[in-house]
């Protein structure tokens, strides 16, 4: 038998594997990306699957990593990429659940220099006046796989990333975080959602973009009613799987 969860929240261990089917039926992971959270009675540990694709994942499935990425108790092997979850974790004490992904359509926000991807509604005004850009070019130069495959890589991410929602791969995925499971859920799908409607946009003319205090009051405001999205996620995500 797999290690257990030393003494996890039964409900955040459900709704993380709930995270993984919808992740999943909402079109942002596919055979790839992952979803962790942060443990709620030990802050230096944090949750995540072992390395296997999302919408297969159970209870059973789940590992207990500390800060360095190590697993606490447990021989199974983990996500190439766990760094980007441990060292946001590290740098961001308010972040309780990150997700990384290679959406399709954030991708090309990551590769195109001028063009941040930016709120063009109100449902992804967590996105601010813009997700930056992490260049793994600067870290370890022109010839990497691509992958945050170490510590120092992941602390490099966790930089970009700043005090902000999500932080674009330059030719890799995206990554988004949140305060609460639920709310990260509903910005790494409506952070796909907002790509594929700004790329659109960008092709009738120039955009209006939320301003910032736009951006920060529909994110308030989302945050207060994303439960109806989730319940209606999980029931679907549920009953296809
Ligand atoms: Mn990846």
């Amino acid at each position: 038998m797999p290690m257990m969860l030393s003494d996890a929240d039964p409900t955040l261990v459900e709704e993380l594997v709930a995270a993984n089917r919808i992740l999943f039926d909402q079109g942002v992971v596919d055979g790839f990306g992952h979803v962790s959270v942060r443990h709620d009675k030990h802050p230096d540990r944090y949750i995540l699957s072992r390395s296997m694709a999302p919408a297969l994942v159970t209870a059973a499935d789940l590992i207990e990593f500390n800060l360095d990425s190590s697993p606490v108790s447990d021989q199974r092997q983990g996500y190439l990429e766990r760094f980007i979850h441990g060292e946001i974790f590290r740098a961001r004490p308010d972040v309780m659940c990150v997700i990384h992904s290679h959406s399709p359509s954030v991708i090309p926000f990551g590769i195109v220099e001028d063009v941040p991807l930016r709120p063009v509604f109100h449902m992804s005004g967590f996105l601010g006046l813009g997700a930056p850009i992490f260049e793994i070019r600067d870290i370890v130069g022109p010839g990497s796989d691509m992958l945050i495959r170490d510590r120092n890589l992941g602390i490099g991410l966790a930089k970009v990333l700043g005090a902000g929602g999500a932080v674009l791969m330059r030719g890799h995925g995206s990554t988004v975080v949140g305060q609460t499971l639920r709310q990260t859920v509903y910005r790494a799908v409506y952070a796909e959602v907002n790509a594929r409607l700004q790329a659109e946009a960008l092709r009738l003319g120039k955009v209006n973009y939320l301003t910032a205090e736009e951006a920060a009051a529909a994110s308030a405001m989302n945050d207060s009613t994303l439960n109806r999205a989730w319940d209606l996620w999980k029931t679907k995500a549920l009953a296809a799987h």
